[in-house]
Parts: C-alpha cells; sequence; structure tokens
C-alpha cells in the first residue's frame, strides 16, 4: 500500500453534508435564473458579481480567506502546517452559457468549498494548505476564450491580450473585470503563477455514460483532443431565374456536397467515438432569388485519439476541394489542442478513495473541455465526473441528484486531504 492508498485518519468524506451542498446549488440558481430553470450566468455580468459576493460571504463566515488574481480568478485558502508548500488546488466555474443550467461549473467551486468546510468540520490538518478556486470565464459565451481565467493562470504572458478582449456590445474585458473585482473588496490580491502542488476539478459529466451504466463516480482518464476548421465557399451570385445551371456558381450546392462528404470520413466508426458537428452555416446573400455565392461553415471535430484527429483532419482539405464543383474552396484550421491524458498522482488518489468509499465508479474520458486541461500544463491534474440527468448539459434543463453531487464531494474532500498530507 503506498501513501495514497492509506485512508486518512478521520474521514474528511464523513464529514460532508449533502442538504449544505445542494443548498447552496438552489442559492446561486437564483442568479441568472432563467423561466425555464436553468441560469443565464455569464462571465462578469451583474449575475456573476451577485453569485461571486455571495461566495464571498459564506467564505467570510466561514472564516477562510480569499484571495482574487488579475483575471479575477477567486482562492479560498484552508492553510496547512507547512507555510512554505503550495497548495492541493480544486475548483471549477461559476459562470454559463446563456441558455445553461445549474450544475455545469459552479458544481465543481462548491464541491470544493464543501470539500474545505467538511476537512474543517472533521478537525483534520493538512501539511498542505488547501484552496477551491473559482475560474474567471470558462464558457466563453461573452467573452472569447473560454477557459480564459485557467489558460491566463498558466499562461500570465497571454494576460495583456485578454483585458482588451470585447464582448459583443463592445464592453471591454478590463471593464467588466473592474466592475467585478469592486464588488468584493474583502477579497485580498494575489498575483499570477504562485505554485499549486496539484489539481482536481469535480464537475457534471456532461453526457449519458454514468448514468446509463449506473455509475456514481467517473474517474476520469483525459479530455479528448479537437480540431476546429472555418471552410469558406466562394462561387458567385447569379439571378435566380435566368442563370441556368450549367453556368451556375452555387456556393449552398457545393457546401452540401462538401457537407455530405465531410460526414463520409467521420462516420466511420462504430464505436461512435469519434465527434464531428457543423454548427454554424452561413449562406449569402440568403436571398431567396439569388443564386447563393458565398458560404462559410465551421467543423467542430473531437477524438481522444491523437492518430485519429491527425489522420482525418489532414483529408479536410482534400474533401473540400473534390467536392467543390465550380466554387473556390478555402480551409483554415482555426484551433488544434492534442488531447490529455490524466495519470498517476490525482486520478490514482481519486480511483483510491472513490474504491475506499465503495461508490459504483468507471474510468471515463471527458468529451468536454475543461479548466483542468490548462492547469494540466503545470502540475499534476485529475478530474471527478458525477452523472447529470440523461446527460443534458449547456441547457436549462440540466438536472443532477443531490446524492450524487455529495457522494463527487465526498470523494473529493478525501482525495484533497490524501493529496495534501502525503
Ligand atoms: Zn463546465
Amino acid at each position: 500500500m503506498n501513501e495514497i492508498t492509506k485512508p486518512a485518519g478521520k474521514q474528511a468524506s464523513a464529514a460532508v453534508n449533502e442538504q449544505r451542498l445542494w443548498q447552496r446549488h438552489v442559492d446561486m440558481a437564483k442568479f441568472g435564473a432563467t423561466p425555464k430553470g436553468g441560469v443565464n450566468r455569464q462571465a462578469l455580468s451583474a449575475e456573476d458579481i451577485k453569485a461571486r459576493a455571495l461566495f464571498a460571504e459564506w467564505v467570510a463566515k466561514r472564516g477562510f480567506e480569499l484571495f482574487v488574481d488579475e483575471i479575477g480568478n477567486l482562492f479560498v485558502r484552508r492553510p496547512g502546517t507547512d507555510p512554505n508548500a503550495a497548495p492541493v488546488l480544486s475548483g471549477s466555474h461559476m459562470d454559463s452559457q446563456p441558455t445553461g443550467g445549474r450544475f455545469d461549473g459552479i458544481y465543481g467551486v462548491l464541491a470544493a468549498f464543501e470539500a474545505l468546510e467538511a476537512i474543517d468540520d472533521a478537525g483534520i490538518k493538512t501539511k498542505r494548505p488547501l484552496e477551491a478556486a473559482a475560474w474567471t470565464n470558462e464558457e466563453g459565451a461573452r467573452f472569447a476564450p473560454g477557459c480564459m481565467g485557467s489558460l491566463v493562470y498558466t499562461k500570465p504572458d497571454r494576460l495583456q491580450q485578454m483585458l482588451q478582449v470585447k464582448d459583443a456590445q463592445g464592453t471591454v474585458l478590463k471593464d467588466a473585470l473592474a466592475a467585478t473585482t469592486a464588488a468584493l473588496p474583502k477579497a485580498k490580491k494575489r498575483a499570477f503563477a504562485t505554485p499549486v502542488d496539484c489539481f482536481i476539478e469535480a464537475h457534471i459529466e456532461q453526457g449519458p455514460i454514468l448514468e446509463a451504466e449506473k455509475k456514481t463516480i467517473g474517474v476520469v482518464t483525459g479530455i479528448q483532443g479537437s480540431r476546429r476548421f472555418k471552410i469558406e465557399v466562394i462561387g458567385q451570385d447569379d439571378h435566380a431565374g435566368t442563370t441556368p445551371r450549367a453556368r451556375r456558381k452555387d456556393a449552398l450546392s457545393a457546401a452540401v456536397h462538401i457537407v455530405a462528404g465531410l460526414e463520409k470520413l467521420f462516420h466511420w466508426d462504430k464505436e461512435d467515438v469519434t465527434r464531428f458537428t457543423v454548427g454554424r452555416f452561413v449562406v449569402e446573400p440568403n436571398a431567396p432569388s439569388v443564386v447563393p455565392g458565398y458560404v462559410w461553415f465551421t467543423i467542430d471535430f473531437r477524438d481522444p485519439r491523437l492518430e485519429i484527429l491527425d489522420k482525418l483532419g489532414d483529408q479536410v482539405e482534400g474533401i473540400c476541394q473534390a467536392n467543390a464543383r465550380k466554387c473556390e474552396v478555402k480551409v483554415t484550421q482555426t484551433n488544434r489542442t492534442p488531447p490529455i491524458g490524466f495519470k498517476g498522482l490525482v486520478a490514482d488518489a481519486v480511483l483510491a478513495a472513490t474504491q475506499r468509499l465503495g461508490y459504483p465508479h468507471m474510468h471515463i474520458f471527458s468529451g468536454a473541455g475543461h479548466d483542468a486541461q490548462h492547469l494540466f500544463n503545470i502540475c499534476p491534474t485529475g478530474m471527478i465526473f458525477v452523472p447529470c440527468e440523461r446527460g443534458i448539459s449547456h441547457n436549462e434543463i440540466e438536472n443532477a441528484a443531490p446524492a450524487d453531487l455529495a457522494a463527487g464531494a465526498r470523494v473529493l474532500a478525501d482525495v484533497m486531504v490524501d493529496l495534501a498530507n502525503r
């Protein structure tokens, strides 16, 4: 038995309070509540500010210290016995999609805070400090890119560029940030790049696998990679009544053939692992009596296997050209993120704590991106998934069971103690 699989003397998990954790989700869901029962709490909005202020109130009531950094990331600290040790960090995000749910992101923040409280309630001392984090702007719905807070934390040289980002209304991030931090007068300022010992993120699965397999805990093995493309099809605007078929350069017609060709390429695996989405499709001039002269669309392609990302992604250009008919096609890769694997220290600790607690569990790959993918670049990192109803997420009807949320928080609390005292 190595040090990580050895159970902590007193169990922090036993002090996790399911009702307290659930009530905090209910309280947070009031900020940006939507008619269909979800939330619209976009990053650095008035709703986000109110949610952060309430969180700061809970932190103060508990007697923990709160810190804020230059991009608005929040850190709640419970000191360790070794004043020089880097913290064991856990957290997620408080912002949501415009039609988001009550659990995506906020669960990971509240679970981390619940873990700190439970560890405190159990009277457990840790060698390393423990911290709960709320990363700014994970969703990227209002300000792009997403996972901004965790990205900048791990790459501080990107800060100045991010501060200048504007939302659709022209609000500069820097100004929205100033209003946000002004609402947190008690939070102490903290610079970036303070060392982190390791990071664990708890999150709802956002997919249907745990529920279907009747598992309470997903021990996350990694986050799949992605490649994104912008495809432009350039034809010619023409009169719909007078232009014979032989003379047309119909960009929409060509684009439809291109998409059909791409579907043939990407719908290849019986296991249904590869994800291929044309999520945005824009036709110009988009007028009923004009042959469309210009179309652009996006490809979002994801797979956990690097070799598949390379092999299929590299064929996109060829398929577009082969199906372009008389149009011109321009293919631009807008993003390429390799898959990452969570192995070793944190993943082992998650598995060990889950087994000790006796929860039904399985290994699972994350289909969605998370803040953990950036922390992975600077410290040992892992994730804990809990089920969500029918796998529905990024949707106002997103739902999760209080018992499952508490189970994830119990695993997290024990993992944090194990990692902080190793
Ligand atoms: Zn999330």
